[in-house]
């Protein structure tokens, strides 16, 4: 197997501390496996999108000493493929427009929280519009036993996920127009041929979509692994949203050493990137196979 891994940040803002742990691990994991290494802009939410944060997340990379191995994927680029993949599903009866406002939806939502019921999207347009306009395009996920989607995370360990109960069918096009996350970023690791996604843990909850719509298109599951994601002093994931600082480019080693020592390595002894590159790389090795 040609190991092929892949760093996915969204350009909403510059990278910080906390999309750097997921950077480096994903980094160091390709390199413990002697495999490639590749940068995807997901610039697929145009309207969350910040003008030059893509440029700015490569350079800070390149500057940390992390290069892709190949051209950066755009997803901006990748419209044709989307639309293959939808097409697809569509001629397999496996997706259906959906009229439902978020209004209508978070109304049903919190009428299945005081039944104690699930929080997953009733279904209300499986069997049509009733004359109400398409707005977003969902994935139908099946019921009973195969809705349960389980797979064992290298970091976390065992996962199951019932996709019934717990998701409901989900939308793969939205009403705003924009293809999902969920359809860009498995048809992006399908074309990559990507082996092994490391990731950040808020995406733990993504995974079984991911991996059922991958069998919906008939395409390999990739292995995963979740790194913990790096809190702020009030508990809350570190992001643009919570006011992360964007990463200072003056001591880039101090930063990686600090990432490092979330991912369970020393490499507090390295005075350069390539000792800190070759002690991190050792370190997640030994912990991670190869
Ligand atoms: N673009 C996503 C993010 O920045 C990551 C997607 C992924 O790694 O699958 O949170």
């Amino acid at each position: 197997m040609t190991y092929r891994g892949r760093f996915a940040p969204s350009p909403t803002g510059p990278l910080h501390a906390g999309s750097l742990v997921s950077a480096l691990a994903s980094y160091l994991d390709a390199r413990a496996h002697g495999g490639r290494w590749i940068v995807r802009i997901e610039d697929v939410d145009a309207p969350r999108t910040v003008a030059g944060a893509a440029d700015d997340i490569l350079a800070t990379l390149a500057h940390f000493g992390m290069h892709s191995d190949e051209p950066p994927v755009w997803q901006s680029q990748r419209d044709d493929a989307y639309a293959q993949a939808f097409a697809q599903l569509q001629a397999a009866g496996l997706i259906y427009p959906c009229g439902c406002t978020r209004r209508e939806i978070a109304d049903s939502l919190v009428h299945a929280h005081a039944r104690h019921a699930t929080l997953a999207y009733p279904g209300t347009c499986r069997n049509g519009l009733n004359g109400r306009p398409a707005r977003a395009w969902r994935l139908r996920v099946p019921d009973g036993d195969a809705a349960c989607i389980a797979f064992v995370d290298r970091w976390q360990g065992p996962q199951s996920q019932d996709l019934a109960t717990e998701v409901g069918d989900f939308a793969l096009k939205r009403a705003d127009g924009l293809w999902a996350y969920q359809l860009a970023v498995v048809v992006d690791d399908a074309d990559a041929r990507i082996t092994h996604i490391v990731r950040g843990a808020d995406l733990l909850d993504s995974t079984a979509r991911q991996i059922y719509l991958q069998r919906c298109l008939g395409v390999p599951t990739p292995s995963y692994l979740h790194v913990p994601v790096l809190n702020n002093e009030a508990g809350e994931k570190l992001s643009k949203q919570t006011g992360a600082a964007p990463l200072e480019r003056n001591s880039p080693l101090d930063a990686l050493v600090q990432a490092a020592r979330h991912l369970g390595l020393d490499a507090s002894s390295a005075r350069t990137l390539d000792a800190f590159y070759a002690t991190a790389t050792a370190g997640w090795a030994r912990r991670f196979g190869r």
